[in-house]
Order: C-alpha cells, then sequence, then structure tokens
C-alpha cells in the first residue's frame, strides 16, 4: 500500500485483510496476549522478535491505524499515543533530556508552549522560542552546543503563522539536528512535511484526522531519514545501549528507519503510558477514511468565511493563510497548495467586550475549547486555551487578546456566513 495517492492512502491504508478476513479493522480489546512459553515471551521482551504482549506498549489496532498514518505522511515508523501532547512530549523527550535544550517557534499550540516552557523546563529541558518569521541571524543564535531538536507547526494554532519548513529543517541539519513537525491543522492531505525536509511528524488526531470530536488521541511518525550514528554524540538514548532494555542500541538494532519509534515504545511508553484505547484508534480510523473528502470542504468553507469577514466592517482583521494579502500568503502558496486549513482567525472591533457580544449571539458555531471538528466552533483563546500566558507570551505566539478563533465544520457556508453576520449585527 505504498505507492497510492493520498486519498487512496486514507480509505485503504495500514490495514490488508486477508481472505475470510474481517473488512472493517478489528478492535483487539485485549490488555494482555497468550504465549506457550516464557521462552517465545522472552524474545518479545527482548525486541528479538515481533509480537503484542502487553497493550500498554502496543495493540494491533492501535498499530493498524499507526501504519495507516504512517503511509499518509511518507514515514517510515508510527505509534499512536492517548493524546496530542503526549505525542508531542514523546517526540521531544525521546531525543532531549535534562541539561538539554531545543529551539522551538513561539507560534505554537498553547499546550504545547505550557508543556515546554514549564514542564519540561522543571526537567531541566531548557527551551529557545524564535518567531516563525525571525531572521536567519535569530535563528542562527537560538542554537546551543546541547540543542537536540528544532520544533515548529506546519500551521500555528490558533495564530495561523505558516511554518517555512525548509528553512527551519536546513538550519536544524546544519546542526546536527532533526527537525520535528506538528502537522494537526494542515494534515497530510495538505502537506507532507518529510517532502520539506521535516524529520519527525507528530499530530494531534483530536483534530481534522478524527473530525468528528469523538476520541482524544496524538500519532508519532518518523521519516527514518535522520542518522543517528552521525551524530552518535548527541544521541547517546538512541546510539549507546540501553541498559533497562537488556543492552539494545536502538540506532544500530533498528537502523534510521526505526530507531526512533521503537526506543519511544520501548522506553516511554512503557513507562508513562499513554497509550489510547483501541476502540479510540478505531475511531479515529473512520474518521482518517474521508479525511481527504472532509478537509476540501473545511478548506472551502474557511475561505468562503475569511473573504465574507475581510469584507465587513466590524472586524478590525483577518487571518488566513490562503486569502491574497495574508502575511504568510507565499508560503501557504508553497507548503499549502490544495488549502491550509478550516480554521480562520480575526479580531472585532471593539475588543474583548465586542467578542463576546458577538460569540453570545452565534447560532450555528458553538463556543468550545475544540477545533477542527465536523461541526463549528469558536474560541477566544486569551480567556481560554492560552490564559496562562502574559500579554507578551500571547503576542509572541502570535495570539492577540482580541484574538477569536472561528473553525469552520461541514455546514453549508452559506448558512455559517449568515449566522456570522447577524452575530456581528449584535454588536453596537
Ligand atoms: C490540540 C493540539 C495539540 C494537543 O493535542 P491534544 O490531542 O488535545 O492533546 C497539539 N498541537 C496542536 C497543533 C493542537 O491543535
Amino acid at each position: 500500500m505504498k505507492n497510492y495517492r493520498i486519498g487512496t492512502t486514507c480509505v485503504q491504508g495500514g490495514y490488508t485483510p486477508g481472505n475470510g478476513e474481517p473488512r472493517q479493522i478489528p478492535i483487539i480489546q485485549s490488555t494482555t496476549f497468550k504465549y506457550a512459553t516464557s521462552e517465545e515471551m522472552g524474545k518479545l521482551f527482548d525486541l528479538e522478535a515481533n509480537g503484542y504482549f502487553y497493550s500498554r506498549l502496543q495493540n494491533p489496532t492501535c498499530d493498524t491505524v499507526a501504519a495507516k498514518i504512517c503511509e499518509m505522511e511518507g514515514g517510515s515508523a508510527a505509534m499512536l499515543t492517548s493524546s496530542g501532547q503526549s505525542a508531542n512530549f514523546f517526540s521531544v523527550f525521546n531525543l532531549a533530556t535534562c541539561g538539554d535544550h531545543v529551539v522551538a517557534s513561539s507560534a505554537v499550540y498553547g499546550g504545547t508552549f505550557n508543556l515546554f516552557a514549564v514542564t519540561m523546563a522543571k526537567m531541566g529541558i531548557e527551551f529557545t522560542f524564535v518567531a516563525p518569521d525571525c531572521t536567519d541571524e535569530e535563528l542562527e543564535a537560538a542554537f546551543r552546543p546541547n540543542t537536540k531538536a528544532v520544533f515548529g507547526e506546519t500551521i500555528a494554532n490558533p495564530a495561523l503563522r505558516v511554518l517555512d519548513i525548509e528553512r527551519f529543517a536546513n538550519a536544524a541539519h546544519a546542526h546536527g539536528v532533526p527537525l520535528i513537525i506538528d502537522n494537526t491543522f494542515a494534515t497530510p492531505v495538505n502537506c507532507r512535511p518529510f517532502e520539506w525536509g521535516a524529520d519527525i511528524v507528530t499530530h494531534s488526531t483530536t483534530k481534522y484526522m478524527d473530525g468528528h470530536g469523538s476520541a482524544v488521541g496524538g500519532c508519532i511518525v518518523d521519516s527514518g531519514k535522520f542518522d543517528w550514528m552521525a551524530h552518535a554524540d548527541k544521541y547517546p538514548g538512541l546510539c549507546t545501549p540501553d541498559e533497562s532494555y537488556h543492552g539494545i542500541t536502538y540506532a544500530e538494532r533498528f537502523g534510521n528507519e526505526g530507531a526512533f519509534i521503537t526506543k519511544a515504545t520501548a522506553q516511554l511508553m512503557r513507562d508513562f503510558g499513554a497509550t489510547p484505547a483501541p476502540q479510540s484508534a478505531f475511531l479515529l480510523n473512520l474518521g482518517l477514511e474521508s479525511l481527504h473528502v472532509r478537509m476540501k470542504q473545511h478548506c472551502a468553507n474557511g475561505k468562503a468565511v475569511a473573504e465574507f469577514l475581510k469584507n465587513n466592517d466590524k472586524i478590525a482583521w483577518v487571518r488566513y493563510p490562503d486569502l491574497e494579502g495574508d502575511v504568510d500568503h507565499a508560503l501557504a502558496e508553497k507548503y499549502l497548495p490544495n488549502g491550509s486549513c478550516g480554521v480562520v482567525s480575526f479580531g472585532v472591533k471593539g475588543g474583548r467586550k465586542a467578542a463576546e457580544t458577538f460569540m453570545k449571539h452565534l447560532k450555528i458555531a458553538a463556543i468550545e475549547t475544540h477545533v477542527a471538528d465536523a461541526r463549528t466552533c469558536c474560541l477566544h483563546p486569551a480567556s481560554a486555551t492560552h490564559r496562562q500566558m502574559n500579554d507578551e507570551q500571547l503576542i509572541a505566539a502570535g495570539v492577540s487578546p482580541d484574538l477569536v478563533r472561528y473553525s469552520c465544520g461541514l455546514e453549508d457556508a452559506n448558512d455559517l456566513i449568515e449566522d456570522l453576520a447577524q452575530a456581528l449585527n449584535a454588536i453596537d
């Protein structure tokens, strides 16, 4: 199933049933797996044989769905996690430890910013945040001898800044470290970061991939292209024996294609247990089957809504990368030629109070912290997802205090626009 177009991979990737086997992916709702002898099971523990023994580490249903996402991104190996947060945590913690440093775009999801700047800082991992449109000199100056990775989002949630993936990949590689891209908003339907030099991709599958607001989840995909052994001094976790795993050296045993995901599974999933339920993986797969069809409608609705808002005199500003004249329009044309996503950010004239009035009058769009769902939803990040940030951090993340994030669902664009119009009219 490697060489089909993205739409075919969305529907059929990851699973090819044999004769008489279920057409839909089976939900293997089992914590454990049976073996006849201790010896056979021991081989699994030693990573000498492939197979399942305990669903905290790996489960067949979850692996089937991970394999589909792996094909969609064009990667070499992938794993599901219980949330986007755990995917991003694992992706960085698999490379960096106490005393290490990471360069990250400042335009990232609020939860990711908190994970990096607060929680992982407590673990002794330091982050330097750079603006996605920083100068080459600023980007260069962010690196240190102990830098272990660069992190950014294809389309930042909710700032909608588009990352110049190629530029960040080149900078990362010049310093011998991989680029990790959170590709949640674009999805592999609209952008495949590996084609632009990214090394590892993460997802909050909770968003468009699931698409129906039914299961929180995450995914990590490895491109298999980063040469760990060539930078063995930086990555002892991958390039020297793991005493907690029978002296295995991941990069030697599993190569560039398998080392990263095997280590993340064997160490991080084993110890942190951020594993998804097989039932959630099944629901995610249902979402993936229509992702390529849904993304078209999300993007068409996003464009229609952005154009309506741009021409409305109650609106102070609109950000949508596909809009002509948008600050990131050129980057969107390069990285997102088929459309960006269904999320539109804008400011309502009259600031916070006007925004509140407007939001109160919306009838179709529900006020939710959720985004990228079949049902249109709307949020004021400064008072919700980003409320832990001060004004300075908000600005750095590209989130002005008056920013409203409007996530176009799959409804008819004309109804969304009429709803927006009546809610804007309610502002005096
Ligand atoms: C929502 C989101 C996350 C966090 O994912 P959860 O599934 O909510 O844990 C991470 N990154 C981006 C870009 C997101 O939108």
